[in-house]
């Protein structure tokens, strides 16, 4: 039941009237200036958007020497710490891949678009630039002042400003994306002499100029009208997903409530119709009116009406995050009897296992065995049996190793080629490999036989063993 609010909180709520009857609802035709206001949501946000002060920082981490995270694409590999992935290991990133969009997905039918509030490098971005913005120009009232008001000195210092620091961010995102690709301290040696290749200069201006433009210009327009995720979310929330909602029972008929006005008041609802929520915004929905394809779900309305509630002394929650069932008293069947999590949750499960054992398998070095066809075998004049192989030895160390060759099989078997063999790193590197076994030892038409490799003077001792057939004559 509403209580009447007390005569400080009617102060306080005259004041936020007063900004709601200025406030004018953006409809795209010119800039957002959504308001800061602090709150727990805000936080949130804060701490989910310095997850990609790891952009900047990831390269410079160093692992026994080298750069601990590096997308080589001149020599095809991608090291991770202490494992190297070669295009023969590319199936572990395209599960990682499958693993991070099903987890989008799941993400989304449970709760909404959580990554476009919180993760989503167009909205990360736009806050740090706004947060800039009013760092120059002031609060939105201000800046909206700047904005008609014509070009003087000061207008033109601050704006100056804040375009140089956005620049300059936009510069430091394209020059740090860049160096997941190549050595970051090579990269910056390059960059202060101008020797950086042409694709590393037209990424860095590429970035340079995507991030001032969409962060800095387009900002929320970009997810309402650009990005294709809006869309296909649409599709995954219905009425379990929990995003942050209007509580309409609780709110309607909404009432600004003066002093003195009290008797029709306590039939209103607990809105106070100030738009503190659509005033804080960054894409100008006002959540009062339903779920909106522009709601980016970022929760700072709720913030918002938090503190507005906190002023007219009613409880929190007003704008909560809740679903539509949750809204009307329906409760939700849990999660494990919703078909969508049920689907993605496998899905997630079974690539994560295969990432595991992806990566608990991967050898630094590794050999196969291919065994000539063409002829099976020959018949020497020694008269012993002759069989060709081609063995392929990947080496994904970081130097070139000296491998012994040896073999197990059948009794009298002898390899004939070179059995100490230089393989170069990151590549694979194929020999022709021979052994013979003398014809009275051959019991069978064919028999296993074992080729095992091992590391010379590697620091660390590498091997690997795979199994093939030897072939002789029909008994
Ligand atoms: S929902 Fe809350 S913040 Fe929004 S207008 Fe109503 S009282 Fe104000
Ligand atoms: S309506 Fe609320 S949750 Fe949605 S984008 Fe606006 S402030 Fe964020």
């Amino acid at each position: 039941m509403s209580t009447q609010p007390s005569h400080s909180q009617f102060a306080a709520l005259d004041d936020l009237l007063e900004e709601a009857d200025n406030w004018h609802v953006n409809a795209g035709d010119e800039t957002i200036h959504a308001k800061r206001m602090g709150g727990k949501w805000r936080n949130i946000k804060w701490f989910s958007n310095s997850i990609w002060l790891l952009m900047f920082f990831g390269p410079y981490l160093r692992w026994n020497g080298q750069q601990a995270i590096l997308w080589d694409i001149p020599d095809r590999q991608f090291h991770l710490f202490n494992i190297t992935i070669l295009p023969q290991d590319l199936w572990i990133l395209a599960l990682v891949l499958l693993f991070l969009a099903i987890n989008l997905l799941a993400i989304t039918a449970f709760s909404g678009r959580v990554w476009c509030g919180f993760l989503c490098f167009q909205t990360v971005w736009t806050d740090l630039y706004t947060w800039i913005e009013e760092k120059f120009e002031g609060t939105p009232q201000q800046r909206r002042k700047l904005d008609k008001s014509p070009v003087t000195a000061s207008k033109f210092s601050k704006k100056l400003g804040k375009h140089t620091l956005w620049l300059v961010i936009a510069m430091l995102t394209g020059i740090s994306f860049v160096a997941w690709f190549t050595d970051v301290y090579v990269l910056w040696s390059d960059f202060f002499v101008l020797q950086l290749s042409s694709a590393a200069w037209i990424t860095i201006l590429m970035f340079t100029a995507g991030t001032y433009l969409l962060a800095g210009f387009m900002r929320e327009q970009v997810c309402m009208w650009l990005c294709p995720y809006a869309r296909i979310q649409g599709a995954m929330v219905d009425v379990t997903t929990i995003i942050p909602t209007y509580d309409l029972h609780r709110g309607e008929p909404r009432s600004r409530k003066r002093k003195g006005v009290s008797s029709e008041q306590e039939k209103s609802g607990d809105c106070v119709d100030c738009n503190q929520c659509v005033a804080v915004c960054p894409t100008g929905v006002d959540i009062r009116q339903g779920q909106q394809e522009g709601c980016i779900m970022c929760a700072l309305c709720i913030d918002a009406c938090d503190a507005v509630m906190d002023k007219v002394g009613r409880p929190h929650g007003l704008i909560r995050y809740e679903s539509l069932n949750g809204l009307e008293g329906k409760a939700c069947p849990p999660l494990y009897k919703q078909p969508r999590l049920v689907v993605t949750g496998s899905i997630i499960f079974a690539a994560l296992l295969g990432i595991l054992y992806g990566l608990s398998s991967i050898d630094a070095v590794d050999l196969k065995v291919l065994h000539a066809r063409q002829p099976l075998y020959v018949l020497q004049s020694d008269g012993s049996i002759q069989n060709k192989y081609t063995l392929k030895i990947l080496n994904k160390l970081a130097a070139d190793v000296k491998v012994k060759i040896t073999a197990t099989g059948p009794a009298g078997l002898k390899i004939t080629s070179n059995q100490v063999v230089v393989v170069q790193h990151g590549t694979v590197t194929p020999m022709s490999v021979y052994a013979r076994v003398p014809r009275k030892d051959l019991m069978v038409e064919s028999q296993p036989i074992i080729f095992h490799i091992e590391t010379m003077d590697s620091k660390e001792h590498f091997s690997s063993d795979r199994e093939s057939v030897f072939i002789g004559p029909k008994r």
